[in-house]
């Protein structure tokens, strides 16, 4: 073969394998994302650094990684022997040294994007193969552990979403809500009452305070910082979900003053709402300064864990690299600006109006009061045409993802009874629909939203319309 097509192929290969020199030795996201032939002859180099596809092991443990299915084989290029022993999730498998580095650097690589996305300071990020509901479960087991035994009391900002009820009441932990208090059309964190409620349990009873974030307009990100000087204050843990958070950069900068400014014991994401993986892995992080409770998280991960949700993230990290991830971030805050300004047009037509929700940076909602008002038969007596009736109208519309808040629902979580459920709040005072502008969400989305949108106000009101038709004929028949 001619020399010189060898020497430019092996150059070919050089550059390949210096991508990777590079990775391992940086251990921060790439500048430019790669392309998808270097992610997948690293990942199956790693994978033959695991035992199970040495070519001359000989397995003799009752945990080989034997897979049946050469295709479900090649769904996880031969990686089977997931991730962590028994007594760290994090620790090197010596089965598995490829499964340990992949583990590893998703690790480094996630902390690196959640820092260009706004996160200061932060200590190291553990994923785990859990969602987000499921990976709070065991930080709030890991708090517990490191409080007084009598600390059973978790006391949450209401945030209406079962998940963070279930994942309170999952770890055995007692759930005490803080009503939020509404100011113009936003639900803000009560501080005066997260505090009032502290010292009502006894600061000795309670495990910590759970705020959040990321949630669904009107209710705004909490005021983090000020319940983090509060939990220093009365010496309580506390724990933030920030499930969708990372996307949002006043999201990241309110968690970073929390943990510079007070205590901050855990901050929990999510890999799929964040990094647009499929659902199954949440990341574990706090501030550099107190790595306890992440720490332990890590240490008491019973057992071995799934190596997929790792597997996912880390690939969508190299394939973004910094450049890309950036890029994503940047979209979806223009987005957030561009749905804002289409839904305040739609809004103006249909007599409707947008809330004002500054404190959150992603969801929004707008107002369905005279919508309401003519559906029950105050504009005109076209009766019985429940607002929720319009959640179905969008939803038959393709449009997913949007909630809408009639008052007055009752509703019982484990147990707990919350009303007005829906709106995080007992009697939130109109009845609204949300939207976000969600990592991902394009122009394009925006548009074709709005579009159905209208069309959903004019049959809404079509139907009205015949109701209250059929209601005269009724009545003239009378
Ligand atoms: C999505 C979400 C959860 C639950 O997340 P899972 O990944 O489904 O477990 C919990 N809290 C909030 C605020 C969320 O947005």
């Amino acid at each position: 073969m001619s020399s010189n097509y060898v020497a430019q192929g092996s150059q070919a290969l050089n550059s390949r394998s210096k991508l990777l020199t590079s990775l391992l030795s940086e251990r921060r996201l790439p500048a430019k994302g790669w392309d998808d032939a270097s992610i997948e002859s690293f990942i199956s180099e790693a994978s033959m650094m695991d035992s199970n596809n040495f070519l001359d092991n000989i397995g003799v443990g009752e945990r080989e990684a034997r897979v049946y299915s050469p295709l479900v084989s090649r769904r996880h290029w031969g990686l089977a022997h997931g991730i962590g022993r028994s007594g760290d999730v994090a620790a090197e498998q010596p089965k598995a040294a490829g499964s340990s580095l992949l583990n590893k650097l998703t690790n480094l690589l996630v902390a690196d994007a959640m820092k260009i996305a706004g996160l200061g300071d932060m200590g190291p990020a553990l994923v785990l193969p859990l969602a987000t509901g499921m990976t709070l479960t065991l930080t709030l087991l890991a708090m517990k552990a490191q409080r007084p035994k009598a600390a059973t009391k978790v006391v949450w900002c209401r945030l209406d979403q079962k998940t963070c009820v279930k994942a309170v009441l999952s770890a055995g932990l007692e759930l005490v809500v803080v009503p939020m208090k509404l100011e113009g059309d936003q639900l803000v964190t009560d501080v005066a009452a997260v505090e009032t409620a502290v010292l009502r349990e006894g600061a000795e009873n309670v495990c910590c305070v759970v705020t959040s974030t990321s949630c669904f307009a009107p209710r705004s990100c909490d005021a983090v910082a000020d319940v983090a000087k509060l939990c220093d204050k009365l010496r309580v843990g506390h724990i933030i979900n920030n499930a969708y958070g990372v996307q949002a950069a006043p999201l990241c900068k309110a968690v970073s003053q929390a943990w510079r400014r007070g205590r901050v014991d855990a901050v929990v994401q999510s890999t799929d709402k964040n990094f647009l993986v499929p659902v199954g892995g949440a990341v574990v992080t706090s501030g550099a300064g107190n790595t306890k409770v992440v720490d332990a998280v890590r240490m008491s991960y019973p057992g071995r864990a799934s190596m997929s949700p790792i597997l996912d993230l880390l690939i969508t990290l190299l394939s973004m690299g910094a450049e890309g991830w950036k890029r994503a971030l940047t979209d979806r805050e223009d987005v957030y600006r561009y749905m804002g300004e289409k839904l305040r047009e739609t809004a103006e037509v249909n007599g409707e109006r947008m809330l004002e929700t500054p404190g959150n940076p992603i969801s929004m909602g707008m107002s369905l009061a005279s919508l309401a008002m003519e559906g029950s038969g105050g504009g005109g007596g076209g009766g019985g045409v429940g607002v929720s009736f319009f959640g179905s109208m969008l939803f038959s519309r393709c449009v997913s993802g949007t909630r809408v808040v009639a008052p007055g629902k009752r509703q019982e979580v484990g147990g707990v009874v919350f009303d007005g459920f829906g709106a995080s709040h007992d009697c939130y005072p109109v009845p609204y629909f949300t939207a976000a502008a969600a990592l991902g969400t394009t122009r394009d989305d925006v548009d074709r939203f709005c579009s159905q949108l209208s069309k959903c106000f004019k049959d809404y009101r079509k139907k009205i319309a015949k109701n209250a038709k059929a209601k005269a004929e009724i009545s003239g028949e009378d």
